[in-house]
């Protein structure tokens, strides 16, 4: 009964702030960018007259169009800010909408675990995890049970590149070749828009030449790999897929959503049947969610990792894994023991299912192995499996794979309502599955309407969403500009609306105070004071604006990986004293920031922020 007490606080709490627009974070996008929806089709005089007021007028420099689906990517003129160019876009009745150009990262915990050469990988193979784990998958069998097929099923790997050199991908010609496309010769000769691109694109370079500057691609793709054959042998045999390297992430593995769309095109308009996605972030974008939209009409399969910040993404979504469109698939990280990892996103309605994610060892980039962990090591499992099943039935869609998938996996008692089909892949199943299987010919209808609730309530007439987003902009222009069709707002309405507002949450507050002390969240104070902190060998300073027994709330420009281990030393409001902690990463939608939550709170820990707290002004 308490426990239902709290999720419901958390869930209305989520609810409430979620119809009040979020203020954009700057460091969650790139600075003076937009992406643009119009109404009207590319040769329409409507768009000609948009282009002609945005490059002449606005000065905006077109970077990039999807123009089949009507998107475009701009640059603002220099100095402009995003909400400023956004804002005045929303303004053209031809626009359908318009937003930032969001960042993306990886999805790994912490980079490499442990490294080996290809010397020591042949003597531990036997002993690799994934073949002796207790979460047995079942991929020797499928190494046993399918053969090389004549053409090649295509996995694009949109990640960070590949290392094409690698003995594993090079030896058994696994790496995607553009056949249409003569290699340095300066010209686009299969006419894709692409100029040399015969392994794939490097959108971070803007170029054919393909290269791993992270080691994540290589890992992830190996992974790929691993579920058709054996890459630890010692003379590796000939694939039975492709590997399409599409590098958008770059060498810290942070990329743009712009990248990842023109990636997804090229992935299907080039022949990739599975698109395996192991990155992500927690900005909902109309524009990525269309690409992949258009990616489930194209039949493909569209596999996502579901994230690494231990949260439940059914009340914070992580995308692309959130998006519902019906081919997706979100896939959890679970242990050795087949437990979800502890560090593995979960949602009983929004993540789909587990799949090795700790320890997994793989492909690096300058020839060797390695072993990584995060739900951007399951994720490729699932895209391996998905490929095997189109080894025996090419022409198999992404929703059938998918259904064939989650009917064979093993269904286990710990991930109970943690997972939608609460059970981890079966490779084995599947791919047998799929082998005897009819194949479908129709997908079930999914038709794209734009989720941002910041753009809806911007542009929605009346009530609901739209009353208190007109109230909120109202407000925060400080009373001024240009009245509404509405009039003006008086303060009547202010306080009628802030009415309605609070009253749930005078409500929840009533719940709050009738739960038992422990189980009340921690007090959080106001704080304004430096943190150092440590994430790896990197370190940066930033400041720490509240604090709780439980944590803090971090504000840095830096670009944070959700889940990352981090040691904190955060000053005094007076400086004369110091705590020193152990943390992960998280972020909070509402805040629209990063925070770290303590591993463990301690004696001296309490002891210190309950002095400190005195003070301090609660939040
Ligand atoms: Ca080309």
């Amino acid at each position: 009964m308490l426990k239902v007490n709290v999720s419901l606080f958390n869930l209305i709490t989520l609810l409430i702030f979620g119809l009040i627009p979020h203020q954009l974070n700057a460091q969650s996008y790139v600075q003076g960018e937009v992406i643009v929806k119009l109404k009207s089709s590319p040769q329409s005089l409507q768009t000609q007259q948009f282009f002609n007021k945005a490059q002449r007028q606005n000065q905006l420099v077109l970077k990039n169009s999807f123009s089949k689906m009507k998107m475009y990517h701009f640059a603002g003129k220099p100095g402009q800010s995003v909400e400023e160019l956004i804002s005045d876009l929303r303004k053209d009745p031809n626009v359908e909408y318009a937003e930032p150009n969001y960042f993306v990262n990886k999805k790994d915990l912490h980079g490499l675990e442990q490294t080996y050469t290809a010397d020591e990988i042949r003597s531990l193979s036997a002993n690799s995890p994934y073949l002796t784990t207790g979460a047995d998958i079942h991929v020797t069998e499928v190494w046993a049970s399918v053969s090389v097929n004549e053409t090649k099923p295509i996995v694009a790997i949109i990640d960070t590149g590949l290392d094409i050199n690698h003995s594993v991908f090079s030896d058994s010609n696994a790496v995607w070749v553009n056949q249409n496309e003569i290699p340095n010769n300066g010209i686009d000769d299969d006419g894709n828009g692409y100029i040399d691109d015969v392994n794939g694109w490097n959108f971070v370079h803007n170029s054919g030449y393909m290269l791993d500057d992270d080691g994540h691609g290589t890992h992830v793709a190996g992974i790929v790999l691993s579920v058709g054959q054996d890459i630890f042998a010692n003379s590796i045999e000939e694939s039975k897929i492709n590997i399409m390297p599409l590098k958008f992430l770059d060498a810290e593995g942070v990329g743009k959503t712009s990248d990842a769309i023109n990636a997804i095109y090229y992935a299907i308009e080039n022949g990739a049947k599975v698109l395996n996605n192991s990155w992500g972030g927690p900005n909902y974008s109309g524009a990525l969610h269309e690409a992949i939209v258009y990616s489930y009409e194209q039949g493909v399969t569209f596999v996502a990792a579901a994230g690494n910040a231990g949260t439940d993404n059914d009340y914070v979504p992580m995308y692309p894994s959130s998006y519902n469109v019906p081919h997706v698939i979100s896939v959890a990280a679970t242990t050795d023991l087949d437990y979800l990892a502890s560090f593995s996103n979960f949602g009983h309605s929004s993540v789909d299912l587990g799949s090795p994610g700790v320890f997994i060892l793989s492909t690096i980039p300058g020839g060797g192995f390695g072993s990584s962990s995060g739900t951007s090591m399951a994720a490729p499992f699932i895209s391996g499996v998905a490929a095997m099943m189109l080894v025996e039935s090419p022409e198999m869609l992404g929703y059938q794979v998918k259904e064939i998938v989650f009917n064979q996996a093993d269904t286990l008692p710990q991930l109970n309502s943690k997972l939608a089909t609460e059970a981890r892949v079966n490779a084995q199943a599947a791919v047998q599955f799929a082998k005897s299987s009819v194949v479908t010919t129709s997908q079930p209808n999914y038709s794209f309407t734009n989720e941002d609730r910041q753009l809806a309530s911007s542009l929605a007439g009346g009530g609901g969403c739209g009353m208190v987003a007109k109230l909120y902009s109202h407000m925060s222009n400080g009373g001024g500009g240009t009245p509404g069709p509405g009039g003006e707002i008086g303060a009547w309405y202010i306080i009628v609306i802030l009415g309605i507002v609070s009253l749930p949450l005078m409500f929840l507050y009533y719940l709050r105070s009738q739960l038992p002390e422990e189980s009340r969240r921690h007090q959080r104070f106001k704080i304004d004071s430096e943190v150092k902190v440590k994430i790896g060998d990197k370190e940066l300073i930033g400041s720490v604006s509240s604090i709780s027994l439980g944590g803090v709330q971090l504000n840095t420009d830096a670009l944070l990986e959700k889940g990352s281990i981090v040691t904190m030393m955060i000053s005094s409001p007076d400086g004369k004293e110091q705590i020193d902690v152990n943390g992960h990463i998280v972020w909070s939608e509402q805040q629209k920031s990063y925070g770290v939550q303590f591993e463990r709170t301690t004696e001296s820990l309490k002891e210190k922020i309950n002095r400190w707290s005195k003070s301090l002004k609660p939040t």
